[in-house]
């Protein structure tokens, strides 16, 4: 078989393949259908971080999103930045849609409106079905930082619950919604513990939530350091005492340790996987060295049996993630939303990965988007590189046509589904 036609092979049987979507923040399907389209709603998520970074300001982001500006001024203004940007992978996933779903040869001055007109279209009930069941063949997506809206979601939508709440107790509101949450009043350090335990019980048997999400890397370094119970009390009664009843960022890190490791304890104890943001953050401007993965082992180290899904391969991190993964058996390694922000590195990432990590700690794909369209663009863009990947492996008699179907199976569906015992 030719490398081209073996390419093809197997870009057949993922696309056959039932995909489990590992990572989204899909608004509800009425939500999307009541959101006004034109040409710049495929842009409106991480093209616009890269509009920034080509030069966008504020103002010019405001504009394209006018709705009371007509949209061929809008993309006169808009159509420069798009040239930077086009050759982009985030830009490459909206082209997909433009192509495939829109069947559109280009986004260019004579198709502009048109995409606007055939984007709403579609928007109508039966959206999400269209495209994530008949054109992804998705059949189960597991949401993040959705779950306070979990009614408008159907049956194959599980979520992520949210450890903010829980952990990042900075001010006396924080303390307020806790007690709210929990229906435990809280006037110490021992209630507040109280109160961690009463929320994960409800998240435990609650049959929607398959995990707890630790978003930490986009405000604070990754490096949670073990706190006694003595340190984060002095800092906590100092909400419950002071003035202002309000911590700095920086005076509330130990209490945060804290309170991160007492969670991961429970999470450990009930089983509950647990989910973390690693590597590059969504938007501009942020800290990417609080993320590198390796900052996380001492919690790994403290927590042997805890089992962590840690998203992003870590990018740029994707070799010392793989060593991770390696070392601690409850180390998997999350591809969601790595396709999109470089094939090239994902390609990379994945090939390597399959050298040093077993192949059930590996999950393909998460789509992390808002908007559904683009989730079919991310996973024509995943499909590649992992049909890529394999074929150069076969290719290269490091694995065979049987064992790369097995991978197949495992990425897209089997790893996740066992994981997150769904
Ligand atoms: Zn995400």
């Amino acid at each position: 078989m030719s490398v081209e036609a073996l390419f093809s092979d197997l870009m057949q049987e993922l696309e056959h393949t039932t995909t489990l979507d590992t990572h989204e923040h899909l608004v509800t399907e009425a939500e999307a259908i009541a959101a006004p389209r034109d040409f710049y709603y495929l842009f409106k998520h991480y093209c616009q971080a890269d509009l920034v970074a080509a030069g966008a300001s504020p103002d010019d982001l405001a504009f394209f999103d006018d709705q009371n500006e007509a949209p061929e001024r809008r993309w006169q203004d808009f159509s420069p930045f798009f040239n930077r940007i086009r050759t982009g992978a985030y830009a490459r996933a909206v082209m997909l849609v433009i192509h495939d779903i829109l069947d559109l040869p280009d986004l260019n001055d004579d198709t502009c409106i048109e995409v606007g007109r055939r984007l709403q279209k579609i928007a109508e009930p039966g959206l999400y079905h269209n495209i994530l069941h008949k054109q992804c063949n998705i059949t189960t997506s597991i949401l993040c930082n959705r779950y306070d809206n979990k009614e408008g979601y159907p049956d194959n939508f599980y979520h992520l619950a949210s450890s903010v709440e829980v952990t990042n107790i900075m001010d006396k509101n924080g303390v307020d919604n806790l007690a709210a949450k929990s229906g435990i009043s809280i006037h110490s350090l021992r209630d507040l513990l109280e109160c961690l335990n009463k929320v994960v019980c409800d998240w435990c048997t609650d049959d929607s939530v398959v995990g707890i999400k630790l978003g930490h890397a986009y405000f604070r370094s990754l490096e949670f350091k073990k706190r006694t119970f003595y340190e984060a009390e002095t800092i906590f009664n100092k909400i419950l005492t002071n003035e202002l009843h309000t911590l700095s960022a920086h005076e509330a890190i130990p209490l945060n340790d804290f309170l991160v490791y007492e969670l991961v304890a429970r999470a450990e104890a009930h089983g509950m996987p647990i989910a973390i943001h690693t590597g590059l953050q969504a938007g501009n401007f942020y800290r990417i060295s609080n993320t590198n993965p390796l900052l996380l082992q001492d919690l790994l180290l403290e927590f042997p049996r805890a089992r962590f899904d840690l998203f992003h391969g870590g990018m740029p991190w994707v070799r010392e993630i793989a060593v991770l993964a390696k070392y601690f058996p409850g180390v998997y390694l999350n591809m969601a939303w790595m396709h999109l922000i470089s094939p090239a590195q994902s390609r990379s990432a994945l090939s390597e990965w399959l050298d040093i990590v077993p192949n059930n700690k590996i999950f393909g794909f998460g789509g992390d988007y808002t908007k559904v369209e683009k989730v079919y663009g991310h996973l024509v863009m995943a499909r590649r590189n992992i049909a890529q990947v394999l074929t150069d492996k076969i290719s290269a008699a490091e694995m065979s046509r049987q064992e790369a179907g097995t991978v197949i199976k495992r990425l897209m569906y089997d790893n996740a589904a066992e994981f997150y015992c769904i």
